[in-house]
């Protein structure tokens, strides 16, 4: 998509969904994206832009520590072999055993995600307090939970799957079906454009890209 396409559906984006309305309070700002697409790459450009970012990754762990329940939880559920001497989740050998099984995923994250979304209405009101003008919610699976609906936009950081497969083939040394294994396992990049306002096209370089961030920063500062 050229930068002038991404302007058109922004604007039209802005209208539909009236989102001038939203003057009165921070904006709250999904992003999210696919395995590679560069959602950590566009995190940090919107970031050193000057806008607060929540990590959905970051609350998936300390809630861990927070609430001690979860753990117990898990230990119940799954086994005690999953929690080491010192009472910390093996993470590796926990995510290893969940992702090899649809059932368990989701049983793990009936546990887990009713915390995290605690914890990120928490952050989003302390930056309520402080009276931001936005803040952005950098999260994998915000689609998939459904946490979409409660921002006011959604922010995807998108690429076409040959980019997507070389990105990931360059940066975890995976080989095409453990890289097909991912891509197939999350909803389709395609399908979350469907869903999302704001679409970045992180395919070509990194100054596109981030053309893009300032053109979308600059309609944020702007509402
Ligand atoms: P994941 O969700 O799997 O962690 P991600 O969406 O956060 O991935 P990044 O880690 O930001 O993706 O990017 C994936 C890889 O592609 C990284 O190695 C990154 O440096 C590289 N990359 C990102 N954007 C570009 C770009 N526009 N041009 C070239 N390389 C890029």
């Amino acid at each position: 998509m050229k930068l002038n396409d991404l302007r058109i559906l922004q604007e039209d984006s802005l209208n539909k969904q009236g989102f001038k309305a939203y003057n009165r309070k921070t904006l709250r700002i999904g992003l999210t994206g696919g395995i590679g697409s560069g959602k950590s790459t566009v995190s940090r450009m919107l970031s050193k832009k000057g806008i607060p970012i929540i990590d959905a990754d970051i609350i998936a762990r300390q809630v861990l520590d927070k609430y001690p329940i979860i753990l117990k939880n898990i230990a119940e559920e799954f086994g005690t072999e999953f929690i080491d001497e010192n009472g910390n989740l093996k993470r590796r050998e926990f995510g290893s055993y969940i992702f090899s099984s649809e059932a368990k995923r989701k049983k793990y994250e009936d546990m887990i995600i009713p915390y995290i979304k605690k914890e990120i209405i928490i952050s989003f009101h302390e930056h309520e307090k402080k009276a931001e003008k936005a803040c952005i919610l950098d999260a994998p699976t915000l689609i998939e939970q459904n946490i979409h609906k409660d921002m006011d936009f959604t922010i995807l950081v998108w690429v076409d799957m040959d980019t997507q497969i070389k990105r990931i083939k360059g940066r975890d040394k995976l080989n095409m079906d453990e890289v097909m294994n991912r891509i197939n396992s999350q909803m389709s990049l395609d399908e979350k454009k469907e869903i999302a306002d704001f679409i970045i096209d992180n395919t070509l370089t990194l100054t596109e890209t981030e053309a893009q961030v300032d053109t979308l920063v600059n309609l944020i500062n702007g509402l």
